[in-house]
């Protein structure tokens, strides 16, 4: 009645692969400015308009 318990459980990584941890909004790590992350458009290509350096993912 154990069918499959020993290498199976933790076979499926699928279900952590979902975006629900990626960033909603880009800031900047120096002044924290913030802006609203535009789907697709990595964080680290906006940067700041005060600091000119690349936004991070929040
Ligand atoms: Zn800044």
């Amino acid at each position: 009645m154990e069918m499959g318990k020993g290498r199976g459980a933790g076979g499926s990584r699928q279900g952590l692969g979902r975006r629900g941890v990626a960033p909603t909004k880009c800031v900047c790590p120096q002044c924290g400015y913030e802006t609203e992350k535009t789907r697709g458009v990595p964080c680290r290509t906006i940067r700041c308009p005060k600091c000119s350096i690349p936004l991070v993912g929040k």
